[in-house]
């Protein structure tokens, strides 16, 4: 019944795989034109899969984005190695539901072995326990439960019970480039955003950490401060040793969001930057990013699995728990059903190894160096950062003197040979250019080098 479907889509997805590195790289399609191709009304009865499925990709199709190709190097995405894409199909054939153990022993068992994987490959605690999430986003929402729970708990408040209203009042630090997330994920555990203390940072966007300590020298009471592994532009780290001895003397949560940069501890020559993570109370970190499976996948660290737990489990009567040995994934994470997330991160790391992982970020950040030296040497062009990672930062100046970066950038986004997008850093327009992406080879980066002269010579 599913064979003759199943194969069709096989050869589908297979025929987009195998030309992702020539097809252009920006999508073709408007919104416009893509909802006349999916739209119109809903099916008056049964339709057959196949022609559901033909249809689907003819009309997506020209509407597809290959940012899992090898010259994609928008936000900070990643592609998908094929271990991680054939454990992601699996995660749909067998259809699992990753909640409780009883619901599937088999994933309960690859979360546990995909989580001891995790914390060891990025040299976090062994005891810590890890949330497997959808990305980020809600792995600093999970986080900062855990740690809103432990800090209230030491100041004799249960949140889980009571939540904020009476609670003692309690102070979110961040750095002045946290990452976004962080400001939605105070606003969902009910600590706002605007309330934040922000704490000054320097010019590649790192936390200072003596900013830090006189901010907390003014602060009474339940604390958590945000670091930052990996500057969504520039990749810089927060200096998380000096950070971590400021937040041991005040007694605060020390959170670490480090979405792509955690994975640098994979890597011998990088994973200096990370000197003193460990010593921090959670963790954040991105699957979809540096790991390259696909999405979406994200993981929750704690080195406190009682306030982990507390902020996220549930019960009820019909909720069978598991034996204290064994695992159920929803004390973890804020959802209950899930689909078996961790399948492509255990597929991933199975196949890549710990030699693969260092090779695969020691690579990217290689081609981060060579696009640096590349487009840097261009008359007019600035790489504005210390290119420390994956992350590069440019602006591009007219002959005139006028920063054309945002016309560069919609010539480079519509050549459909590389993409790249833009942020604005010291408050004026710059091209971030971000390569995480197992594909990308020293071809590519030069390539796409020379299609960012190509642009920059175009309007310059
Ligand atoms: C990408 C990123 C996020 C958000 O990640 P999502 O997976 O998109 O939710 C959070 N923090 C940092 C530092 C990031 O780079």
């Amino acid at each position: 019944m599913y064979e003759p479907l199943l194969s069709r889509t096989h050869d589908l997805a297979s025929a987009f795989l195998e030309t992702i590195d020539t097809r252009p790289v920006n999508a073709r399609a408007t919104f416009a034109t893509l909802l006349a191709a999916l739209g119109g009304p809903i099916p008056d009865g049964p339709q057959d899969p196949m022609m559901v499925i033909d249809h689907l990709v003819r009309s997506a199709e020209p509407g597809l984005v290959a940012s899992a190709g090898p010259r994609y190097f928008g936000f900070v995405t990643g592609g998908s190695l094929p271990a991680a894409v054939a454990a992601e199909w699996l995660a749909s054939t067998w259809d699992q539901n990753a909640a409780l153990h009883v619901l599937s022993p088999a994933m309960s068992a690859i979360e546990e072995v995909a989580a001891g994987w995790i914390l060891d490959l990025l040299r976090l605690p062994p005891t810590a326990s890890v949330g497997f999430v959808t990305g980020a986003t809600m792995a600093n929402v999970t986080a900062l439960a855990a740690a809103r729970h432990e800090v209230l708990r030491r100041a004799g408040w249960d949140v889980e019970a009571f939540g904020l209203q009476g609670a003692p009042r309690l102070t979110v630090v961040a750095g002045a480039e946290a990452h976004a997330s962080i400001r939605s994920a105070c606003r969902l555990v009910g600590l706002g955003a605007s309330t934040i203390v922000s704490v000054a940072a320097d010019s590649q966007g790192r936390m200072r950490a003596g900013s830090l300590a006189e901010a907390l020298a003014r602060i009474d009471g339940p604390t958590i401060v945000c670091a930052q592994a990996g500057n969504v532009n520039t990749g810089a780290f927060d200096p998380l040793a000096a950070i971590a001895d400021v937040t041991g003397r005040h007694a605060a949560w020390l959170h670490v969001d480090g979405a792509f940069g955690l994975w640098a501890a994979a890597s011998p020559s990088r994973r200096h930057w990370l000197d003193g993570a460990d010593r921090a109370d959670s963790w954040t970190i991105d699957g979809h990013k540096w790991l390259n499976v696909p999405y979406d996948c994200g993981m929750a660290v704690v080195a406190h699995p009682a306030a982990h737990r507390a902020a996220m489990g549930q019960t009820a009567a019909y909720l069978i728990r598991a034996a204290s040995e064994e695992r159920d994934g929803m004390d973890w994470t804020p959802e209950a059903s899930r689909r078996g997330r961790a399948l492509p991160v255990y597929a991933a790391i199975a196949s890549l190894g710990r030699r693969g992982l260092a090779d695969l970020v020691e690579r990217c950040c290689e081609g981060a160096t060579q696009m640096a030296a590349r487009v840097g040497a261009l008359p007019g062009a600035r790489v504005l950062n210390d290119v420390v990672l994956n992350q590069v930062l440019v602006r591009f100046t007219s002959r005139g003197g006028v920063n054309v970066t945002p016309a560069v950038m919609e010539r480079v986004q519509t050549s459909g040979v590389c993409w790249a997008g833009g942020t604005s850093w010291a408050g004026e327009p710059a091209m971030r250019i971000s390569i995480s992406g197992w594909r990308t080879t020293p071809e590519d980066v030069a390539a796409s080098a020379d299609a960012i002269g190509a642009a920059f010579d175009a309007v310059r």
